[in-house]
């Protein structure tokens, strides 16, 4: 929209030419709910690269909010979905599905060693965890969920109420009852939220959207005593963090600290909608037959995807990958900060990056997509790069010099 804007600022007399995409922006004006507001139109990818309509390249940091494990049309995933979907596509979970299978004992060999639910989303696999603690605290009468400040835990109604951010919750009230809110890397305020009726802590080893804030070792160490001590269980929320992207498996392995149980989702399928919880053995036979189910869940093409994804980040050592490009990214970046007074802190690990800028940042994010670098501005003033795993040095290199222009354009700006 932006970029039409000022081509027709610079040529007031000129017949705009037809704008590839602007037919699909015009009917998403019509039909679409504004729950988001796109930008670019995009309609290609390969690797670490996105086309938009116009034929414009782009170097994709975000890779579908941390979605894109793989980069864009990898061929292990491609081949994965290509063969899945000629035997069978759909079967509901009234019967049995090898990819589920082969899937669910992956992921539980990797992290907590217990049992697998598959569900479509993020949300739904922390819906999942709310329920699983509520059936766990029942006969204690267990059942509050203690989360904490900029949380992000999703946007169905038990998930926005977990998420400790008042501007999530806003207009939808009521909301469900049983959460209380603590803060990040503070260990007295969750002791202070605790009570008789506390069934579980949940908590992202890492916040996402909260602005790449990483929970420190002595609150994980922390939380692990804490919940022992009251029998009360800790949930990871690996959503974001998982599947390798901040150089291990999943976030909570750097800790030294087991959860009892955590979702996973983004990541995981790679681009396919797939969510699901990972349990560790005390809670693998909480959820009986009836107590939960989902129709797509663990759908055999979104399940085959996940397993490509799993088997090559496993064979290429992609988790490697991330911590090694997370490294360099992080070390160049804190040398950016140097060089810039805008930017404040660099924060994360691994391929989970925040620039904390100075002030908000929206159009800073404006500034690098225009200079051919995607990346997300959450929290206001942090830029996030959630760039594929399989990013090059190179690709790294060239985002460093984007956002190392970008910044000196955007330094400008400051009133
Ligand atoms: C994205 C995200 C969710 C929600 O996932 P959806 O698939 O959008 O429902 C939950 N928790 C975290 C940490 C996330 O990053």
């Amino acid at each position: 929209m932006k970029t039409e804007a000022i081509h027709h600022e610079d040529n007031p007399s000129a017949t705009p030419p037809p704008q590839p995409g602007a037919v699909i922006r015009e009917l998403y004006e019509e039909y679409l709910i504004p729950t988001y507001a796109p930008g670019l139109v995009l309609v290609k990818g390969s690797g670490s690269y996105v086309w938009d309509a116009s034929g414009n390249k782009y170097l994709d940091f975000v890779a579908g909010i941390a979605v894109n494990t793989l980069g864009h049309a990898h061929p292990s995933m491609l081949k994965a979905i290509h063969e899945q979907a000629r035997k069978i596509i759909h079967t509901s979970n009234l019967y049995h599905n090898e990819q589920q299978a082969k899937l669910a004992r992956k992921l539980s060999m990797r992290s907590l060693g217990g049992k697998c639910f598959f569900c479509n989303s993020g949300a739904e696999a922390n819906e999942a965890l709310i329920k699983l603690a509520r059936l766990w605290g029942r006969e204690q009468e267990k059942h509050e969920i203690i989360t904490v400040a900029n949380s992000f835990h999703g946007r169905t109604l038990a998930t926005l109420t977990a998420t400790a951010q008042e501007k999530v919750h806003q207009g939808f009230a009521p909301l469900p009852e049983g959460f209380r809110y603590a803060e990040l890397n503070n260990l007295e305020s969750v002791r202070n939220q605790i009570n008789a009726h506390t069934a579980a802590v949940l908590i992202e080893p890492i916040q996402g959207e909260g602005g790449i804030n990483p929970a420190a070792e002595e609150f994980m160490r922390g939380l692990r005593s804490l919940c022992d001590e009251h029998d009360i269980l800790f949930l990871c929320d690996e959503i974001q963090t998982g599947i390798g992207r901040t150089g291990e498996w999943f976030a909570y392995q750097y800790y030294g600290i087991k959860p009892d149980a955590i979702s996973v989702a983004k990541g995981l399928g790679g681009g396919l909608p797939i969510g699901a919880i990972v349990t560790s053995n005390k809670l693998s036979d909480v959820l009986q037959p009836g107590s939960h189910g989902s129709t797509f869940g663990g759908n055999p093409v979104s399940c085959a995807a996940a397993l490509a994804v799993i088997e090559t980040v496993e064979k290429k050592k992609l988790y490697e990958r991330a911590e090694k490009m997370g490294d360099f990214l992080i070390t160049r970046l804190e040398k950016l900060a140097h060089k810039f007074d805008c930017i404040q802190d660099v924060r994360g690990r691994g391929l989970m990056i925040g620039i904390v800028m100075d002030r908000p940042c929206k159009d800073l994010e404006g500034i690098l997509l225009r200079n051919g670098l995607i990346t997300v501005a959450t929290a206001q003033n942090v830029i996030r790069l959630l760039p594929p795993l399989t990013i090059t040095h190179g690709e790294a290199k060239r985002a460093l010099k984007i956002i190392d222009k970008g910044c000196k354009e955007w330094q400008q700006y400051k009133s």
